[in-house]
């Protein structure tokens, strides 16, 4: 898809620090990590986000949260990690490209959410 970031890091055409490829999926560190380990994984096709998906879609988001486990121990996060989907205005999603955010190390993540 035109104009899309991530779209362009997938074709190289925006650099990133790729970690992981296959046929469905790319992985790479987020720009702005949060915590010591940060991946983004995304479909290599465009899907704007968790609430564009579709039947079609399953096996992507399957493969998704099947890799996400592998990159997190790769990247230093043996002891577990936690997967985030932010989706939608309400869901804080800044990139209209579905992404997941696998986040780790070696300390505990915190909390899911903080108390508003
Ligand atoms: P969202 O808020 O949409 O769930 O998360 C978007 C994430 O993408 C943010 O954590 C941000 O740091 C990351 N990000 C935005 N632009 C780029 C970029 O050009 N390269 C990389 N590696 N990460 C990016
Ligand atoms: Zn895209």
């Amino acid at each position: 898809m035109e104009n899309c970031i991530f779209c362009k890091i997938v074709q190289g055409i925006i650099p990133s620090q790729k970690v992981y490829e296959d046929d469905l999926v790319f992985a790479f560190k987020d720009i702005h990590p949060q915590r010591p380990v940060h991946i983004l994984v995304i479909p290599k096709r465009h899907i704007t986000s968790l609430a564009h998906v579709s039947v079609e879609d399953e096996p992507v988001l399957g493969r998704i949260l099947a890799v996400a486990n592998q990159l997190a121990v790769e990247q230093g996060s043996p002891g577990g990690f936690r997967v985030i989907i932010n989706t939608g205005t309400i869901g804080g999603q800044e990139v209209p490209h579905l992404h997941a955010h696998v986040v780790g190390g070696s300390e505990p993540v915190g909390p899911m959410l903080k108390r508003q």
